[in-house]
């Protein structure tokens, strides 16, 4: 049993990068900290005419390579550990990509389905509130995370601008089209996922027809779900909070996100879907090509590792799988797409809008996809070339391309050997 935090965990792949590659002390120094974590409460008036307070963080990580960036998340579990490492995994994910940002994150304490719509607004605003000189278009741009979406989104730019006095959609992305958000951000996660796994198919053992399991059906998990079935695939197993349903044969797509849409779960569609109903942990271990995990950190341990039929893990969530659980699935010839790269593309198009409420000049959906497509593909290789070359994992070659950015812009300030000579 360790006593390592979730921020120590994931420290284990920088110095395991680190360890590749010739880099100075003072990167190290630099990353193995966050550079500013700021906690906040946040308190609200409640529709029954009582006060309410939860408690909120902003971090950034790192901003060496640029204005940090990263999603805000409400979760009745959030901890300033938990919002540091997944700030810690924006650094590397952004430097994966060559995107021009450090790694943020931000969370809220909260569990949102508990509140009114008109509380949720008020608790969205108050978080702007609370960080509106924490965030900026050249400093800090938030985004959605797991239990926010594009309207939260909407109301923080709104109170954003009126603290301003200005309009700045480029403060945070993720926004409503309607307000400057982009076209293709909703499935941009998925989709940056699935042109990974298309371009990598042949390589992966995936070539042609293959089946999937899905743990976690919210935003990356269904339009994940959505884009493999048209490409000729079949969802075997889907999984939400409340439990698990499995149907070899496939399940319709279409049906089970409209049954979700209308606030159903997943296992209340088993029977119209003709599925089995199975524990929610047991989709891990169901007989499928392509595992995607789309739910939330260290959903695979060690613990379950060893039940894992599939091939190939894709990590559309952040930190699904423990450092045990990866040596497990590497030692059985699992290969995991690791969420630095996997997840990517979800930041990729929230990257696009930003630069599209920069110039103030929009693109449509096609040259949004293409682009997409292109920035995926070529990371992608390029990770996955690494990974041949130095016979290392698939995660421990995208921390190595990473690192390699990150120190080359942490060295551009001098490093000790310039300085001491
Ligand atoms: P979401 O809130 O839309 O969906 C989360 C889903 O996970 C829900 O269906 C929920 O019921 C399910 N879930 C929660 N606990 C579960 C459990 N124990 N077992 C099975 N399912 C469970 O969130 P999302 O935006 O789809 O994010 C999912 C993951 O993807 C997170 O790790 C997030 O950080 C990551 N991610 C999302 C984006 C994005 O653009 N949405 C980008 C990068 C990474």
């Amino acid at each position: 049993m360790t006593d390592d935090s979730l921020l120590d965990r994931a420290l284990v792949r920088l110095e395991e990068a680190a360890s590749h590659l010739q880099i100075d002390q003072d990167v190290i120094e630099k990353l193995k900290y966050p550079r500013e974590t700021t906690k906040t409460r946040l308190l609200i008036r409640m529709d029954d005419g009582s006060r309410k307070s939860f408690l909120a963080w902003r971090c950034r990580y790192d901003d060496t390579r640029g204005p940090t960036k990263g999603g805000i998340r409400f979760h009745p579990e959030s901890t300033i550990e938990e919002v540091e490492t997944l700030a810690f995994w924006m650094t590397f994910k952004c430097a994966v990509m060559n995107l021009p940002y450090g790694g943020g994150k931000g969370a809220v304490r909260v569990d949102p389905h508990t509140l009114s719509k008109t509380e949720l607004e008020r608790l969205s605003r108050a978080y702007m509130q609370a960080f509106a000189t924490t965030v900026g278009p050249d400093r800090d741009i938030p985004a959605p995370d797991v239990y926010t979406n594009a309207m939260i989104m909407g109301w923080m730019a709104d109170e954003y601008n009126q603290i301003t006095g200005s309009v700045t959609p480029a403060v945070i992305t993720g926004k409503p089209i309607a307000l400057g958000g982009s076209l293709g951000r909703n499935d941009a996660t998925a989709r940056g996922g699935f042109y990974l796994v298309r371009h990598l198919a042949e390589e992966l053992g995936l070539a042609g027809s293959h089946t999937v399991a899905i743990q976690g059906f919210g935003n990356a998990g269904q339009f994940y779900a959505q884009l493999a079935a048209a490409d000729g695939h079949r969802i075997v197993a889907v999984s939400d909070s409340t439990g698990a349903i499995y149907r070899p044969g496939g399940l319709d797509v279409t049906r089970l996100i409209a049954g979700k849409t209308a606030g159903r779960r997943v296992t209340e569609l088993a029977a119209e879907l003709g599925a089995t109903i199975i524990p929610a942990d047991e989709l891990i271990g169901v007989e499928a090509d392509l595992l995607v995990p789309a739910a939330l950190e260290e959903m695979i341990t060690q613990a379950n590792a060893a039940t894992v039929k599939a091939r190939v893990v894709l990590e559309l969530a952040n930190g699904p799988v423990t450092a045990e659980a990866d040596k497990i699935l590497s030692e059985r010839g699992v290969i995991v797409l690791p969420d630095i790269l996997a997840n990517a593309g979800g930041v990729t198009v929230s990257y696009f809008e930003w630069v599209q409420n920069r110039q103030g000049f929009y693109w449509d959906l096609e040259e949004i996809h293409a682009r997409l497509k292109k920035m995926m593909e070529r990371e992608g290789r390029a990770v996955w070339d690494i990974a041949k070359d130095r016979s290392v994992s698939v995660r421990a070659a995208a921390y190595i391309h990473a690192l390699g950015r990150l120190s080359t812009a942490i060295e551009a300030h001098g490093t000790q050997p310039f300085f001491a000579g």
